[in-house]
């Protein structure tokens, strides 16, 4: 395309030249140039062309940049989001396997009970008493 304008632009150039040359009265000057005007427009609209081709060509760069740039991220993450769940997987089973003594109170004769936590609520035999009470937590 903008070599057709950039032809178009000579063309009406040369035009402007030979018509200028020949040129018998004002009429014949002012058409000359009219076609230099003319072929001026051509010029500005080639390279008007050729920046754009030169701007679209620098954004292709710049996507495909972004879509390598992206990719990698995307690689990373998955890598980051295995390496979480990995650590969170190994450490559940830690954590449930480590112990978490809580203290109460016998409901009955008032000794302090100490049980793990996951005991909570169940009943258990007083050690104090040998009485049948709830595993609570005294807050
Ligand atoms: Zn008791």
């Amino acid at each position: 395309m903008r070599v057709v304008l950039f032809i178009l632009c000579v063309f009406a150039f040369l035009g402007g030249v030979s018509v200028l040359v020949g040129a018998q009265s004002a009429i014949h000057e002012i058409e000359a140039f009219m076609l230099f005007l003319i072929g001026a427009v051509f010029l500005v609209g080639a390279s008007m062309m050729e920046t754009l081709g030169v701007t679209n060509r620098n954004l292709e760069r710049i996507k495909d940049h972004l879509r390598t740039g992206i990719k990698a991220l995307d690689a990373k993450l998955i890598a980051i989001a295995r390496l979480l769940d990995s650590k969170e997987s190994s450490k559940l089973p830690k954590t449930e396997s480590v112990p978490t003594t809580v203290k109460g109170t016998c409901k009955l004769c008032g000794g302090v009970l100490e049980f793990d936590s996951k005991h909570l609520g169940e009943t258990a035999s007083c050690p104090h008493c040998g009485q049948e009470t709830g595993l609570e937590t005294t807050l």
